[in-house]
């Protein structure tokens, strides 16, 4: 099982560590399906469910089969046969959570499912907390805390991205990077560590110092790396970020319908009805978009849209892609008043220009000397939804995350990042140490809590409260 080294935190006994118990879980989707899985983990799991798993054929008892076998026979109890099921068994330590494992599949009914749980807990078993199958995965040693984090993200997965994503970091690659750093990191401190045990002799330098201003600087490369890449780990995991702005009744939120497929935003003539943000996310073509419609930028005396038209200006420095949508009935009235305002906030952005209510207009209106050379532009009628496909396109091409390879290691978790970011400034401080000559003992405890931020992803130090918090999120059942 695993030890946990905790260097501020000593009382590791508690509930969390708990895994002595039998727990049970319906592991599937709650309702009624073909058939559902039920799982339990833990050292009396194969007695307890011979006592209620009755094999087809002879001889075939649960507690006498091999690891990795399936049987095939019915939970009875006493003259009650609730229903033919097929049993997988796993022993401990070749089973996901590291324990003696039996999942039984039965059929889908939801009273077949709820009396075979009530049956196994009349046995013995507990009902499992949310992600405790996860939790004592990561504490028999299967995988770390990142990998543990990994496989809810592999649950919640709904786009190619994301899968990706949760994919690379559940087999352990960011793992992989980490011990790397925390090794290079440990070996500096014990050079420095070595030094302060011989500090008596003031001659003896164990620890080149130029030599450890280079591993120094190669550390803080690669996490600076690893952090850089949370931009795009977010994106892809909560979603691109594309704000649509625009006078008011450009047609703002009949494109966020549009694009969301639903009536998501009020569509009104009457000017400044959009006074709020409003956000939702939509997957095209694999790709997870998070759209937010803005409150229209125009002059108004109106306290409470001047505070919408602030928070537009806020959305446009948090998005990725803005979406300029002009009415083209008046589309260079609209480009003179706010464009040089519009092309001076988005000069860090990918801007499109998006033409609506091209329905109205006789012939094509050519606006490319108003705007900047290549900047994109596009003719829609939201309403009538011409050419919002051509857009969708448009917003593909227009990201800048590329799909992720396979064992691309990309930061996409916040406690991850925040970690990292502690661990930075801790590299930062040793580094200062370093060019100003600091005594070995300032800059090795900066060394040693860079490795505690690294150790803390992965789960080597952690603490109650950030497990529970973690495995909180998880279903029951994983
Ligand atoms: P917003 O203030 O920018 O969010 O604009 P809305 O989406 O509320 O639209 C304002 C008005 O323009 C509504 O009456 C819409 O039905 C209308 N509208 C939006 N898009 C189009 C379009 O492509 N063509 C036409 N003819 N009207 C549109």
């Amino acid at each position: 099982m695993r030890h946990l080294p905790c260097w501020f935190c000593k009382d590791i006994q508690s509930d969390y560590f708990m895994t002595n118990d039998t727990i049970c879980a319906i592991s599937t989707a709650p309702g009624i399906g073909g058939v559902a899985v039920i799982r339990v983990s833990g050292k009396e799991s194969i007695a307890i469910c011979s006592k209620l798993f009755h094999p087809h054929k002879k001889g075939k008892d649960l507690s006498c089969q091999k690891a990795y076998t399936l049987s095939y026979g019915a939970i009875i109890h006493g003259k009650e046969t609730v229903d033919d099921v097929v049993a997988a068994l796993f022993r401990s330590p070749h089973s996901f959570t590291g324990e003696d494992t039996v999942e039984l599949t039965c059929h889908g009914s939801l009273y077949i499912q709820q009396r075979i749980l009530e049956l196994l807990l009349a046995h013995g078993c507990r009902m499992a907390r949310p992600g405790e199958f996860t939790q004592r995965a990561f504490m028999n040693g299967k995988m770390d805390l990142s990998q543990a984090e990994a496989v809810a993200d592999l649950i919640a997965s709904t786009s190619e991205g994301q899968h990706r994503l949760a994919m690379n970091q559940m087999k352990g690659g960011f793992s992989k990077e980490l011990k790397n750093l925390r090794k290079q990191l440990l070996e500096i401190t014990s050079l420095m560590e070595l030094e302060l045990d011989f500090a008596d002799h003031e001659e003896l330098e164990f620890a080149d110092r130029s030599e450890l201003k280079k591993l120094a600087s190669q550390i803080e490369n690669a996490m600076l790396h690893l952090a850089h890449s949370f931009k795009a780990g977010n994106a892809i995991k909560n979603g691109i970020p594309v704000a649509i702005i625009g006078k008011t009744n450009a047609g703002k939120s009949t494109l966020l319908n549009r694009l969301l497929n639903e009536d998501k935003a009020i569509v009104s003539a009457i000017h400044g009805t959009t006074r709020d943000v409003i956000e939702d996310t939509t997957l095209i073509k694999g790709q997870l978009f998070r759209f937010i419609d803005t409150a229209g930028i125009r002059n108004t005396t109106d306290a409470i849209e001047n505070l919408g038209i602030e928070r537009t200006f806020q959305k446009i420095e948090q998005s990725s892609i803005v979406l300029w949508m002009i009415d083209a009935v008046d589309a260079l009235q609209q480009i003179k008043e706010i464009g040089n305002d519009i092309f001076h906030r988005c000069k860090n952005k990918q801007l499109i220009i998006v033409l609506n209510k091209v329905d109205l207009i006789e012939t094509q209106l050519d606006l490319k000397h108003l705007i900047p050379t290549n900047m994109p532009i596009i003719y829609i009628s939201a309403k009538e939804g011409k050419n919002v496909e051509e857009l969708q396109r448009k917003l593909t091409e227009a990201t800048q995350i590329t799909p992720t390879q396979q064992g691309d290691i990309i930061v996409s978790n916040v406690r991850h990042f925040e970690a990292l970011n502690h661990a930075l400034d801790s590299i930062h401080r040793v580094q200062d140490g370093l060019e100003n000559n600091l005594s070995g003992d300032f800059i090795s405890q900066d060394l040693r809590e860079c490795i505690f931020h690294l150790s803390n992803i992965v789960g080597e130090v952690t603490t109650d409260q950030v497990l529970g918090n973690i495995f909180s999120h998880f279903c029951v059942g994983k």
